[in-house]
């Protein structure tokens, strides 16, 4: 009788760069300035008070070649404030959308 073993380390499959600060930096300069929102708009958007300027921050990441690998390094670091990868985070977790300063309204309920 004979028991064939599947070698599963000798896989053809592309490695995913490890989602550091650095591969994204590394990745980042391997393609076209141009094509890196965040580099040719202004970087305050990505860290914006304003609901609105965020939303258009995210939508705009939509576009970047490295998004993947911006998302996937901010939600391993835990990122504590900002845009990265498309996504809003505060204190290391992705929130929905950023509330507007002030104290919600009494009625926001029946709105
Ligand atoms: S995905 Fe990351 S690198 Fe690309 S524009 Fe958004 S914040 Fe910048």
């Amino acid at each position: 009788m004979t028991i064939s073993v599947l070698n599963r380390t000798d896989t053809a499959a592309p490695k995913q760069a490890e989602p550091t600060l650095g591969a994204l930096h590394d990745r980042a300069g391997q393609v076209d300035e141009d094509l890196l929102p965040c580099r040719i708009n202004n970087p305050e958007l990505w860290f914006a008070e304003l609901p609105v300027d965020v939303e258009f921050a995210k939508t705009l990441c939509q576009d970047c070649p490295v998004q993947a690998l911006c998302l996937d390094g901010a939600l391993e670091r835990r990122e504590p404030w900002g845009v990265w990868g498309g996504e809003l985070f505060l204190q290391g977790v992705v929130i929905p959308r950023k509330r507007p300063r002030g104290r919600p309204r009494k009625d926001e309920a029946a709105a």
